[in-house]
C-alpha cells in the first residue's frame, strides 16, 4: 500500500520521511495519556491497532509510544517510554 503523504511503497503516513514538523500555533502541544486493564491478550492487542489506527488517521504527523502487555511488564515498558526520544513513534510489546 502506498503512502497516504508522498505516494511511495514500503513505509506508511506515520513513518513518511516527507512529515513536516508539526507547527504549534500556541507552543501548546497536547498529548494523550491511557491505561486499560482487565483485557485478554488479544483484547489488548486489538486496542492497540485500534489507537495505531485512529492515529494514522486522525494524526498522522503525531508521535508518540503504545505500550500493550502484561500489566507486570507495564512499568518497564512506561520507562522506556519515557526514556525514548520524544519525536519517535515506537510500539512497546512484551517479547
Ligand atoms: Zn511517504
Amino acid at each position: 500500500m502506498a503512502c497516504r503523504i508522498c505516494g511511495s511503497e514500503g513505509h506508511n503516513a506515520r513513518t513518511c520521511p516527507q512529515l513536516p514538523v508539526p507547527q504549534n500555533d500556541a507552543g501548546e502541544d497536547y498529548v494523550v495519556w491511557a491505561r486499560y486493564g482487565g483485557l485478554s491478550k488479544s483484547q489488548a492487542k486489538d486496542i492497540r491497532n485500534g489507537i495505531e489506527n485512529v492515529v494514522d488517521e486522525k494524526a498522522p504527523e503525531s508521535y508518540g509510544v503504545i505500550a500493550a502487555g502484561k500489566a507486570s511488564k507495564m512499568p518497564e515498558r512506561i520507562q522506556q517510554a519515557i526514556q525514548s526520544s520524544s519525536r519517535e513513534k515506537k510500539l512497546l510489546d512484551d517479547k
